[in-house]
């Protein structure tokens, strides 16, 4: 029997918002998706069910990617669900895409919301994926999800701002590592989006949506149709050459 070519994308945070977005880009280009949520699983099950819809595989798994603990048995977890339901044992794509927004004046930042910033952001995003490489194919890709407000200071979000800093610079060291199995891994950083994040601020407040738009070249605030397929075009065959690269994708935002 021909081996089973399809790939299989490891999307975290994908029962809403961008992941969720990227997961149904994804399966629309034929690519089969472990979904990941870390509250609502009948919202990821619907996300699951739009994917099978298309016609690809999902299945959806609870993860909280700031408990670095139970990385491991969330690792053999999908050890034995690739092999259960794809007959494999390795998956391609990896995309760490969870996160949460703080909105908070540099001055008033208490250590407990930068703590949970940064177990989400960095911790948790460095000892996942270092626990997940080995059931990430060689020649597979990993895709870091940062923001525009590592290039522009937005006032509140210093300490956010700071974290996505940071997984900018990790994805260079990761290119940097990985290259030997010939694992390419880039950051993507999206403008300001109408979704959930930061209490839906983007989306539900008028004025920080004008204000945006009126800053931004293609002049209106992003979607999460913008960055779901510019990720999933990112995975292609045809941009395998793209590696340690950070790509916003914002309209033009405050250029
Ligand atoms: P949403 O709030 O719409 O969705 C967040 C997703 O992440 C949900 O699936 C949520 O799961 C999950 N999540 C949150 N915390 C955790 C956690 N501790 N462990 C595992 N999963 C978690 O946010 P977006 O889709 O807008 O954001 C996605 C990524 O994009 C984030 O990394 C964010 O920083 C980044 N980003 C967003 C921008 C925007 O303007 N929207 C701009 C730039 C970057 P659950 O539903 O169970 O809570």
């Amino acid at each position: 029997m021909a081996q089973d070519t399809t790939k299989i994308a490891l999307i975290t945070g994908s029962s809403r918002g961008l992941g969720k977005n990227t997961a149904l880009a994804l399966a629309k280009k034929g690519v089969d998706v472990i979904v990941t949520y870390r509250s609502n699983e009948a919202e990821a099950q619907n996300v699951v069910a739009a994917i099978e819809e298309i016609g690809r595989k999902a299945i959806a798994l609870q993860l909280d990617t700031s408990l670095t603990k139970t990385f491991e048995d969330f690792a053999g977890q999908i050890k034995q669900l690739l092999q259960d339901k794809w007959q494999t044992e390795q998956f391609d794509f990896l995309v760490n895409n969870a996160g949460i927004g703080v909105h908070a004046p540099f001055a008033e930042t208490t250590e407990d919301e930068f703590d949970r910033l940064m177990n989400i952001h960095v911790k948790g995003v460095f000892f996942l994926t270092q626990k997940l490489l080995p059931l990430l194919k060689d020649g597979g890709r990993i895709i870091n999800i940062s923001s525009g407000v590592t290039r522009f200071a937005l006032p509140g979000y210093a300490a956010y701002g700071a974290m996505k800093g940071a997984i900018e610079v990790l994805t260079r060291y990761m290119a940097k590592e990985l290259g030997h199995r010939q694992i390419a891994v880039n950051v993507i950083a999206p403008g300001a989006i109408e979704t959930d994040f930061a209490d839906a601020r983007v989306r539900d407040n008028p004025e920080i949506n004008n204000f945006i738009a009126s800053q931004t070249a293609l002049g209106r605030v992003g979607l999460p149709d913008d960055i779901g397929g510019a990720i999933a075009s990112l995975l292609s065959e045809e941009n395998r050459w793209v590696n340690a690269q950070r790509i916003e994708v914002s309209g033009g935002m405050f250029i």
